[in-house]
């Protein structure tokens, strides 16, 4: 599977809930799993490969260790705490990043692919993550949380994009 890069439409579609876990949704995860760990992404969102569901999947092992996914079917961040303000970067926008307020630890309610309920919190860049995964599902991408500074940057960078050059990841 390719990733969506923006400014692909898709990107910008809220996601629908999972109404049953079946065949499609196994193969779409498992698609998506790969694929995350192929970019050697943290979580990958079902709207940015193209699917319309709830669905997104993180890695929370680095490196040489062994990858451990999670999956995450219809989610729904119940709790939040703390802010920590960090660089964050996206699969669909490679070379870009910005300083993006998040919360320091979330609580995140969602159903496994084996239809079962969890609750989990997590915390630091694992929250981050969850955050920015479901800024995904509602359409939100990390230019929208850019501050005035930030815009420049990534007015930029699309420019950049556009005309198909190497952007320079220094700030
Ligand atoms: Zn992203």
């Amino acid at each position: 599977m390719s990733v969506l890069k923006y400014p692909a439409p898709g990107l910008r579609k809220k996601s629908v809930p999972v109404e049953k876990i079946g065949e499609d949704v196994f193969k779409l995860v498992e698609s998506m799993v790969e694929t995350m760990i192929v970019e050697d992404g943290i979580g990958l969102a079902a709207n940015q490969v193209g699917s319309e569901y709830q669905i997104f999947v993180m890695n929370t092992t680095r490196g040489d260790e062994a990858p451990q996914p999670l999956v995450f079917i219809n989610p729904v961040v119940l709790q939040q705490e703390g802010e920590i303000i960090d660089e964050e970067g996206c699969l669909s926008f490679p070379d870009l990043y910005l300083k993006i307020p998040r919360p320091e630890s979330v609580q995140v309610h969602a159903k496994s692919l084996y239809n079962e309920d969890f609750v989990l919190e997590l915390t630091g860049l694992l929250a981050r993550a969850v955050m920015h995964e479901m800024d995904h599902l509602n359409g939100v991408l990390i230019i929208d949380h850019a501050s005035a500074v930030e815009k420049e940057k990534i007015e930029k960078y699309l420019e950049e994009s556009k005309k198909g050059m190497e952007v320079n990841r220094s700030i």
